[in-house]
């Protein structure tokens, strides 16, 4: 399976990073070493003192795909989630400057958080769901799908053009503003619309 994740899809969190706004979704990978198996804490990498939660809707492929049309879109996954991608903000800040990939930022191990799934016939709207991360109880970044730049549809349609989908492949939608680095003993809990999918001690 893999990864594909969406970067810069929600307005304030492009300004809170002081970013471009851009004309086309960005896209990156994260391989499949890159979850952090169920029930792990998250340890802080030694290469980065900077590690920022980023708290994402995900959405589960259940079909082979590939140029998929927007409208047909929803026939490809039938179950959303919460994840966190985890990024070494400080090590993503010099690659930027550079003009290099991403991936030792985004991609190192245990960087994928991959929450519980819940079946995305439950809820009446994918594009109003409410989600939460609190970091030790508090609150630290609230989003809504509303708010994304390009809607989970689109954004199916827009990576299949470039990446055949798979059973099992997992897309991360972006994340809102909040974004802070994290530090040993945290505790992270993932919510969407009140339900827990995720919680990680950070070590
Ligand atoms: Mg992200």
């Amino acid at each position: 399976m893999k990864i594909i994740c969406i970067g810069r899809n929600y307005t304030k969190h492009i300004e809170e990073l002081q970013n471009e706004k851009p004309s086309e979704p960005v896209i990156f990978l994260k391989p499949d070493t890159a979850i952090l198996p169920k029930n792990f804490p998250f340890f802080i990498p030694e290469f980065s003192n900077d590690i920022h939660h980023e708290v994402e809707i995900l959405v589960k492929i259940n079909r082979v795909g590939k140029h998929i049309e927007p409208k047909f879109a929803h026939k490809y996954y039938d179950e959303i989630g919460l994840g966190i991608d985890f990024t070494a903000r400080d090590v993503q800040a010099t690659l930027k400057e550079k003009g290099l990939p991403w991936e030792k930022a985004k991609a190192f191990d245990g960087s994928a958080v991959i929450g519980e799934f819940l079946p995305k016939s439950q809820f009446n709207s994918l594009e109003n769901l409410t989600f939460e991360l609190t970091n030790n109880g508090k609150p630290v970044q609230i989003g809504n799908t509303s708010h994304m730049l390009w809607k989970i549809d689109e954004l199916i349609s827009y990576v299949s053009q470039y990446f055949t989908l798979k059973i099992g492949d997992i897309i991360f939608t972006g994340t809102p503003e909040g974004v802070e680095r994290v530090n040993p003993d945290d505790i992270l809990e993932g919510f969407l619309e009140g339900h827990k999918l995720f919680r990680i001690q950070v070590k």
